[in-house]
């Protein structure tokens, strides 16, 4: 069966009434046995997913949806890729799993290691392989940590991050990440993290009447000074703010930040777990800023999530200090899963093979020309674009810019219930990460469908 992006997803194998009944067996059976992040016991409703191809999914009762989230951003070339398929069945046929510690290697991981360097900004030089995201910003922040440890230097140990970013929810990238919520009840946070201002050119006027940019580089020297840069290990951020509403910086930013960081001899840290591997048009988003950070956290788009994997690269000088005589002493069970590894492979081959972040960038546009007059209705306060990532932020109030008081979940809700559309949402803004795939038909559908629903929102987001 040609399993080409476009493909339509198979059709019902059961009838309607089985299909009914299996539904409401597996919608019990969640409700009695299943955890879910963020669902509170009141919400019984259940989506139960089965299928997907391309840009689409479908859910138990045959009901189909477009994939206008790429899962939770990482279905860069969509689903049901049989090349995807068939390269995890030869891989797990030749050797399904084996470590990398010590002297131990396997193929797959120093291919991958091989690629993904070279794809990463000139600087890159090595890889860390990890499960995913999180798992990468702990490995990040520990290296930073090391490697000022290694250099005679362990009273650096700060690390600034910013305020509204999110890097996961392990213990230090929870700590860093700067969302009240992954921090309330969880008991005593990482030590030495400090949040600082994230630049939002949206909401210029929070910065008392400052230059977004000049406000956060005021504020980062004045934090260094007080903190005393000799006490700093690195800064984390993400390039574009993904989570936090596709919020992207003046193009001044994070050029300047870099310089600063450098002459205090800090690291700089770019969480590109959502931006990488084609997200933002380029392989990286770090190219848009012309910023290589001394180590750069990937996952997600590395392997479409198909199987879970991510990406630590880091200079060659911080993982020579880091490794020095004895080694770099941390390492997961499954760094370096040759599985994964040749997953990731055969995903990059496509996002390669069909010029993927050309398309994100062409569809991406089209999609931002489309969505422009959404800026005309009510509840619409801003559009933002860079590539196939977009946010859409919903307002209260035009002229104020104050947030809806339901946040975006009614409209995330609405999406997906009366159009078929699954995008994400926070209080603030609607996330739209897309497959990189996304052809001009889904886009229309996409706009189409938002038009339709914001239209009908008032400025209390019902
Ligand atoms: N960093 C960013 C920017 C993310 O958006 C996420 C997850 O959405 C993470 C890190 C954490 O990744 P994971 O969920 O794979 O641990």
């Amino acid at each position: 069966m040609p399993n080409s992006p476009a493909a339509s997803i198979p059709g019902p194998e059961i009838s309607a009434s089985e299909k009914s009944e299996k539904t409401a067996q597996w919608v019990r059976a969640d409700r009695d046995r299943l955890m879910h992040p963020n669902l509170p016991d009141s919400r019984t409703e259940r989506t139960v997913m089965v299928e997907g191809r391309g840009c689409h999914v479908r859910d138990s009762s045959g009901r189909k949806y477009l994939d206008a989230a790429a899962v939770l951003g990482v279905m860069q070339v969509g689903h049901g890729r049989s090349e995807i398929v068939e390269a995890a069945t030869a891989q797990m046929s030749s050797l399904e799993c084996f470590h990398i510690w010590e002297t131990m290697s396997n193929d797959k991981a120093i291919e991958l290691a091989v690629r993904v360097t070279g794809l990463a900004p000139p600087g890159l030089e090595r890889a860390y392989f990890t499960s995913g995201g999180a798992e990468g910003n702990e490995i990040a922040l520990r290296m930073a940590r090391y490697f000022h440890y290694r250099r005679e230097q362990p009273e650096r140990t700060w690390i600034l991050s910013r305020k509204s970013a999110y890097h996961g929810i392990g213990y230090g990238s929870g700590s860093v990440s700067g969302l009240p919520v992954y921090h309330q009840g969880f008991g005593p946070v990482m030590p030495d993290v400090h949040h600082l201002t994230a630049p939002d050119p949206y909401h210029a006027e929070a910065y008392g009447g400052e230059d977004v940019t000049e406000f956060c580089l005021r504020e980062l020297r004045e934090t260094i000074e007080r903190i005393g840069p000799e006490r700093i290990a690195a800064m984390i951020g993400e390039p574009v703010m993904s989570v936090g509403g596709a919020v992207i910086p003046p193009p001044d930013y994070w050029p300047r930040v870099a310089e600063l960081l450098r002459s205090h001899g800090i690291l700089l840290i770019f969480d590109e777990v959502v931006t990488g591997y084609g997200r933002t048009g380029r392989w990286f988003a770090a190219e848009h800023f012309g910023v290589t950070p001394d180590i750069m956290v990937t996952a997600k788009g590395i392997t479409s999530g198909y199987v879970p994997h991510g990406a630590v690269l880091v200079s060659d000088e911080v993982a020579a200090t880091v490794t020095g005589s004895t080694g770099f002493p941390i390492g997961f069970t499954y760094t370096g899963h040759p599985t994964a590894c040749a997953v990731a492979l055969a995903n990059l081959d496509i996002i390669e093979g069909e010029n993927l972040l050309e398309n994100a960038v062409k569809t991406g546009g089209y999609l931002a020309d489309r969505l422009a007059p959404l800026r005309d209705l009510p509840a619409v306060g801003d559009v933002r674009q860079i590539g196939l990532m977009l946010g859409v932020e919903l307002v209260a109030d035009k002229t104020a810019r104050t947030q809806l008081p339901t946040g975006a979940a009614p409209v995330v809700q609405a999406l997906r219930e009366d159009e078929g559309i699954i995008v994400r949402g926070n209080p603030r803004s609607l996330l739209i990460n897309p497959p990189l795939v996304l052809d001009r038909g889904a886009a229309d559908q996409l706009a189409d469908g938002l038009f339709s629903v914001l239209e009908r929102v008032g400025t209390d987001g019902r």
